[in-house]
């Protein structure tokens, strides 16, 4: 047997999809990877998704420990599978090593040159991903020449080194969405899945919008990087009103643990999380914010542990519930803003509904294999789901555990939602209001797709016949279809 079966189980929903399957798991749990970072706090998402993934050996150069030891632990308790370690640069043996990931903001990204070559003058595949607030840049490099022309070109355009403050939320977003997207191609380096070589992108999370970056316009998008600037926003003042919001989360699951996992980092002051199951080893693929010390734990309670330990001060209310008919009104009430992360077309409906007749922002995400979709839906304002989707049948899609799905796709699926939510809050940059996100991980495209309000829609158009929560046929409902 190439894996064992606990192996098997927790790899479940990976090696479902026949671009995986058990003998590729095996290779990503052989891969090693050296992560170049800062701090601990801004690698930990990508930690965290390289694990869920199965990369078995992860070898980080910090500029900056402190937390690391916790990280291991954490990281042991998540994935016993993976080996986490710190190393000084000159022990690197590099036949060990397969692939490398530089990994910060512009200022600590710029300061590298010194540190890129390895000895023996091997050159090991890297990707650079650097970040501005809200905006970064991932780029692919196969030789020494361009990669350090990449870090060059960058010292060149970047000037206001003292203005960092990388606690905001705009760099939040930056380094979980782009540590993830690290971790994707960590995963498709590995199996060989995918143009890696094509994969660079400019992404700008405060208008999502995602430029593919050609060769010869490389140097373009640095210099946007390098000069963008968010000065007008004020970051106080979004600080001020995160901590006085509430925000509820249908589901703790693939989509549940990133977007919640984010806010709490953001400091958003109130989290309710609703999912009515318990933690089983065949999530941990994707579920970054349960354990394997947690398994047979409600899902909420397991949430609960996992974000109080980033903020203390969230406040986490839980309902060890299904999302239903009877209890939607009484719950949604109470919250500013929803995310929807489960993966039934019935629930999505509920929400739908529920959230348009109580004037709440819903924000949605679903995923299936290496696929991804986001959308924000404004009440009055913007489309919603039944204009999208006007007539979707009991069991209509696939859902993750029938089909499977990469861990890190719901991963960037929740962390987008989790930037929508702080931007409608501080009601600041361009969200996906009358917009559809398609992420494809493979071909490592973003694309928006425009919507429009459906004027004959039932519930949100200008005669809707749908004015009171009605009830959803769920026959086709199996234990794990509505969570994912
Ligand atoms: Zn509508």
């Amino acid at each position: 047997m190439i894996l064992s079966k606990e192996q098997i189980n927790r790899y479940l929903r990976h090696i479902i999809i026949p671009e995986i399957s058990g003998q590729g798991q095996k290779k990503l749990l052989e891969f090693s990877v050296l992560v170049y970072g800062e701090t601990v706090e801004e690698i930990s998402p990508m930690i965290y998704y390289l694990s869920a993934t199965g990369i078995g050996n992860i070898i980080c150069h910090l500029h900056n420990v402190q937390g690391f030891e916790s990280l291991i632990s954490n990281i042991k308790d998540y994935n016993p599978d993976i080996s986490l370690k710190l190393n000084d640069e000159n022990e690197l043996n590099n036949d060990e090593v397969k692939f490398r990931i530089f990994f910060g903001n512009i200022n600590y990204i710029t300061n590298f040159k010194k540190n890129v070559s390895v000895k023996n003058n091997i050159f090991i595949p890297s990707i650079i991903s650097v970040y501005n607030e809200w905006d970064s840049i991932i780029a692919y490099f196969d030789n020494e020449i361009s990669l350090n022309h990449f870090i060059n070109n960058l010292s060149n355009e970047y000037t206001n080194l003292n203005n960092i403050n990388k606690y905001n939320c705009g760099y939040i977003i930056s380094y979980s969405i782009l540590g993830t997207l690290c971790a994707i191609e960590c995963f498709k380096k590995c199996l060989q899945i995918g143009q890696i070589q094509n994969d660079n992108l400019y992404l700008d999370l405060f208008s999502m919008e995602f430029n593919k970056i050609e060769q010869n316009n490389l140097e373009s998008f640095i210099k946007k990087l390098c000069t963008v600037n968010y000065e007008n926003i004020n970051n106080n003042h979004i600080k001020e009103v995160m901590s006085q919001s509430k925000v509820l989360i249908i589901g703790a699951g693939g989509l549940g643990s990133p977007a919640a996992y984010n806010l709490a980092l953001a400091g958003v002051g109130t989290i309710g999380l609703i999912d009515n199951d318990k933690v089983e080893l065949s999530n941990l693929n994707r579920q970054i914010i349960h354990s394997v010390s947690r398994i047979g734990m409600p899902k909420v309670e397991s949430a609960k542990i996992f974000l109080k330990n980033i903020n203390p001060d969230l406040n986490v209310i839980t309902y060890m519930d299904y999302f239903n008919l009877e209890n939607a009104v009484e719950i949604i009430k109470d919250y500013d803003i929803v995310i929807s992360a489960v993966d039934n077309i019935q629930t999505r409906y509920l929400l739908n509904d529920a959230c348009i007749l109580a004037n709440k922002p819903l924000v949605e995400a679903g995923v299936l294999k290496f696929n991804g979709t986001n959308t924000t839906i404004i009440p009055n304002e913007g489309h919603c789901y039944r204009c999208l989707f006007p007539n979707l049948g009991a069991g209509s899609g696939a859902s993750c555990s029938e089909t499977g799905v990469l861990g890190p796709v719901p991963g960037i699926m929740g962390f987008i939602q989790s930037a929508e939510v702080i931007k409608i809050i501080a009601k600041i940059g361009i969200t996906l209001k009358n917009k559809i996100l398609m992420f494809d991980a493979i071909d490592f495209d973003f694309m928006n797709v425009n919507l429009e309000k459906n004027p004959n829609c039932p519930v949100c158009g200008k005669n809707p016949s749908i004015t009171t929560l009605q009830t959803y046929d769920l026959t086709c409902k199996t234990k794990e279809d509505n969570k994912i």
